[in-house]
């Protein structure tokens, strides 16, 4: 059998070995089998990144902003030309469902589109006659080299958040993908060439914590945006900005979901169900914990339990898959880890995901469900990034509050509910950043930012929408009087 591919990075404009030694195996989860390999990427692969987007810059911030739409509009034509095949390559590599990927695709796209409005989106504003015959402009200019760094959990989507935005404004750009997905942002790039943007404009370097490491401390990169868990993104935060660079770090999540008595529960929960178990659990955005509001708890529970159980669970690529494995041996070993504790820590196992008949190939763990479970569990504290639901019944929605609000991350949470009143006080009252009212999965599009609160977040300028705009420019103000 031939070795599984190393791939290269993309640098100037050309695909290169990387110098670094060492790689990590890439993984089909869903068949336990090695697909590719990542070069672990060094340092001084980053610096001749850095290097070409430097070289790259001066012509491309001065290349007009229709001209530098233009390349996105050709873009997005090869990702709708490749659509189907992008698709199937990111369930390939990560796991999620065929529909689950083509949605996460959709959304990449939606980046890309919000982006070719760049030249409306990037106008400054003006006034005349601040003083006697004096006027004053607001212009907004890019920054310089711009990097991302993205988690495994959307391989194509996430590096979309930045990438669009970024050139868009007159930025050069490197990106770090998650090693353990690399293969569609390869596709990515390569469909990239083709979009007329000159060498060394965008960048790839493969890579794990080095490459990380050498963004944050290198004196040509101007600003760093990364997704990821909370640690991370903190020390990727507090080092880029100690290093003088604007930064974006959008961390790890625990949601909770509140359900009144009187949600519509014959609405509510496939939906509920669909935020717990889409994508395996493994979304910043998936619902985590449930807190039914007192009499609706037994009812909320038990629908649960149906659910998990009637889940159909698979290769993503099969017709009729609800569920597929999570992203890797290793990872299915820390969501079982989760529940064994959860049962040493004395919370009710009420569908057990352990049982399940299960593929014997990958990496699968059965949906799960936990009752009575409370916050200083660590199941009820800890994010767990699988399909494991946790039941914590509550009073009423100030005890809700109290539970959702003393959890270090912010990120998103929903409320499922019939009264307005109760919608607007959790609209008004919750800290989260994205709010859902009876949504599961509270995503903002493109052209809204995206990004939560508390640990959930480090930085000021959320992702996408005029954001992106905002955190990929400079404002630069000239007050003029001619003579
Ligand atoms: P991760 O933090 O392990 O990795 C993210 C990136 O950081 C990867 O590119 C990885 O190579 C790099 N990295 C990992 N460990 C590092 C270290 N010690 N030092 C420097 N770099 C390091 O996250 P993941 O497992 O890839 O993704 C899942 C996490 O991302 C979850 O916590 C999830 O909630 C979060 N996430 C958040 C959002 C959001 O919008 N807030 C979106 C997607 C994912």
């Amino acid at each position: 059998m031939s070795e599984p591919e190393l791939l290269k990075n993309f640098i100037d404009g050309r695909w290169t070995p990387a110098a670094g030694a060492g790689h990590v195996d890439v993984y089909n989860p869903a068949r336990g089998v090695v697909i590719a390999r990542t070069p672990l990427s060094s340092a001084s692969d980053v610096d001749a990144a850095v290097r070409a987007a430097t070289a790259a810059y001066p012509a491309w911030s001065e290349t007009p902003p229709a001209v530098r739409a233009r390349t996105m509009f050709a873009f997005k034509a090869r990702l709708e030309e490749q659509f189907e095949a992008l698709a199937r390559l990111i369930t390939t590599e990560h796991g999620k469902t065929l529909d689950e990927s083509r949605g996460s695709l959709r959304r990449a796209i939606e980046c890309v589109e919000v982006a070719c409005g760049g030249p409306s989106l990037l106008m400054g504003y003006g006034l005349e006659n601040i003083a006697t015959e004096i006027d004053c402009i607001v212009m907004r200019q890019p920054l310089g080299v711009c990097a991302a760094i993205a988690p495994f959990n959307f391989p194509a989507m996430v590096p979309l958040w930045f990438l669009p935005f970024a050139v868009v404004c007159g930025n050069t750009f490197v990106l770090k993908p998650s090693e353990q997905v690399p293969l569609s942002q390869r596709r990515m790039f390569e469909l990239l060439e083709t979009c007329g943007l000159p060498p060394g404009v965008v960048n790839l370097v493969n890579g794990g914590r080095e490459v990380v490491e050498a963004i944050c401390d290198h004196p040509g990169i101007r600003a760093v945006s990364f997704v990821g868990s909370t640690p991370v993104a903190k020390t990727v935060y507090q080092r880029a900005t100690h290093a003088g660079k604007r930064v974006q770090a959008l961390g790890g999540a625990k949601n909770f979901i509140v359900v009144m008595p009187d949600a519509d529960l014959e609405r509510a929960m496939p939906i509920i169900g669909e935020s717990f178990y889409g994508c395996a659990g493994e979304r910043c955005l998936a619902g985590s914990v449930l807190l039914p509001v007192g009499p609706t708890h037994e009812e909320v529970r038990d629908r649960m339990v149906a659910l998990a159980e009637g889940l159909t669970v698979g290769d993503g690529l099969e017709p009729g898959t609800a569920m597929g494995p999570v992203i890797s041996a290793r990872h299915r070993e820390r969501v079982l880890g989760y529940v064994e504790r959860g049962v040493a820590e004395g919370a009710t196992l009420v569908a057990d995901g352990r049982r399940r008949t299960l593929p014997d190939e990958g990496f699968f763990v059965g949906p799960t469900v936990f009752d009575g479970v409370s916050p200083s569990m660590s199941i009820g504290r800890e994010e767990i990034f699988g399909p494991v639901a946790t039941v914590s019944p509550v009073r009423n929605l100030d005890e809700a509050f109290r539970v959702m609000e003393a959890h270090p991350n912010a990120n998103a949470t929903s409320i499922f509910t019939s009264s307005g009143k109760a919608a607007r006080e959790f609209a008004h009252r919750a800290t989260a950043s994205m709010v859902g009212v009876n949504i599961g999965v509270a995503a903002p599009m493109a052209y809204f930012p995206f990004g939560g609160a508390r640990d959930s977040f480090f930085g000021d300028l959320k992702v996408h929408g005029r954001d992106a705009f905002e955190f990929y420019t400079d404002k630069k103000v000239t007050i003029s009087r001619w003579f």
